[in-house]
């Protein structure tokens, strides 16, 4: 660590991060990024993991309807397949 608030600085990043910090504790740590380049690099990294993270969780969320679509295609797919292995049995044997 180069400095001795490093330890404090570094434990308060999330909510930094987050604007969680009081102003005057965020005045802090933002003063002690300009000096000192391990937490400035640790911040830096943190955020890069959050929008990182954002994206991905993101694109994992269908819209409502696009599941329901889905949803409906699937059923009716399943229903599709139950009708025909019940009308052509001797087919599903081959
Ligand atoms: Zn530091």
């Amino acid at each position: 660590m180069s400095h001795p608030h490093c330890r404090q600085i570094q434990a308060s990043v999330h909510d930094y991060l987050d604007g969680e910090l009081p102003a005057s504790n965020a005045e802090i740590v933002s003063e002690h990024l300009q000096f000192c380049p391990d937490c400035a690099y640790l911040v830096q990294f943190e955020s890069a993991v959050r929008a990182r993270v954002r994206e991905c969780c993101s694109a994992d969320a269908a819209p409502p309807e696009l599941r329901v679509r889905i949803l409906t295609r699937i059923t009716q797919v399943v229903t599709q397949v139950r009708v025909t292995y019940r009308e052509r049995p001797d087919d599903v044997e081959r």
